[in-house]
C-alpha cells in the first residue's frame, strides 16, 4: 500500500498534494508535514500487521525532505515510536533528489537500506530519469510511470518503454511495481511481459485507513 496525502479544505472538499505541496516545499512546511505523514504511515501499518496484515507502507519523500540533515534520524524515530519493523517500510523517491549531491544521497540511501528499509524510485521512465542512477544507487524497486501503462494498449511506444523497463528491472534484479493500472487487458499485457506487482485504480481508489481496514478485511486481497 502506499500512503497518500490529502487536505481536507473548510468545506469538506479534499484538496489535492498538487496544489499545496509545491508551496509547503517553498515554504519550508514540508518538514513538519512530511514528518507527520511518516510517523502515521507508520503507525498504520504497524496496526495492520498486528492485525495479520503481511503488507509494506510506501510513502513518497520529497526531494527538500531528503535534503534535510535530520532526515535519516527523523526515519529511524518513525519507526521507534510505531513499532514498525524497517523491512515493512519503502520510501518512494523520484529522480530529483537522485540528481543532487550524489555522495552524500548514496551515503544516505546506503544508511537507510542498513536500516533495513526499501528504497524505490518513483515514476519511472519520466524527468531526467538516467539509467546511470540504475548503477549508481542502492535501490530495491522501480515504480513504472502511470502514464506509460495508462497508453501501452493503444500506443506502441509505451509498450515497448514498459517492456524494456520490466527487462531492465529483472536484470538489475529489482523489484517491479506498475503504477496506473485501470482495466484488466492492462493486468494481463503487462503479466505477459513478466510484471507481477500492480497498483492502481483496478485495485483501488486512495481511500482513508477505516476503508482500507475493511477492504483488507473484505478478503479481496487474501486476507481475513
Ligand atoms: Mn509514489
Amino acid at each position: 500500500m502506499e500512503a497518500l496525502l490529502r487536505w481536507r479544505g473548510e468545506d469538506d472538499e479534499l484538496i489535492s498534494p498538487v496544489d499545496f505541496i509545491p508551496l509547503a516545499e517553498e515554504t519550508g512546511l514540508i518538514i513538519p508535514l512530511g514528518k507527520y505523514v511518516l510517523q502515521q504511515a507508520c503507525f498504520d501499518a504497524k496496526s495492520l500487521i498486528d492485525q495479520g496484515a503481511n503488507i509494506i507502507v510506501s510513502v513518497n519523500i520529497s526531494a527538500v525532505q531528503f535534503r534535510e540533515e535530520s532526515f535519516l534520524q527523523m526515519v529511524q524515530e518513525s519507526l521507534q515510536v510505531s513499532g514498525l519493523k524497517s523491512c515493512f517500510l519503502e520510501l518512494e523517491i523520484t529522480e530529483g533528489v537522485l540528481a543532487k549531491n550524489i555522495q552524500r544521497t548514496q551515503q544516505l540511501l546506503s544508511s537507510l537500506r542498513a536500516l533495513g528499509v526499501r528504497i524505490a524510485l518513483d515514476d519511472f521512465g519520466t524527468g531526467y530519469s538516467s539509467l546511470t542512477y540504475l548503477k549508481s544507487f542502492p535501490l530495491d524497486v522501480l515504480k513504472i510511470d502511470q502514464g506509460f501503462v495508462r497508453d501501452m494498449l493503444v500506443d506502441k511506444s509505451d509498450a515497448i518503454i514498459v517492456d524494456a523497463i520490466v527487462r531492465i528491472s529483472q536484470a538489475f534484479e529489482l523489484e517491479l511495481v506498475a503504477e496506473g493500472v485501470e482495466t484488466l487487458e492492462q493486468v494481463s499485457a503487462l503479466q505477459s511481459l513478466g510484471c507481477r506487482i500492480m497498483q492502481g485504480y483496478l485495485y483501488s481508489k486512495p481511500i482513508d485507513y477505516e476503508e482500507f481496514v475493511a477492504l483488507l478485511h473484505s478478503g479481496r486481497f487474501g486476507f481475513k
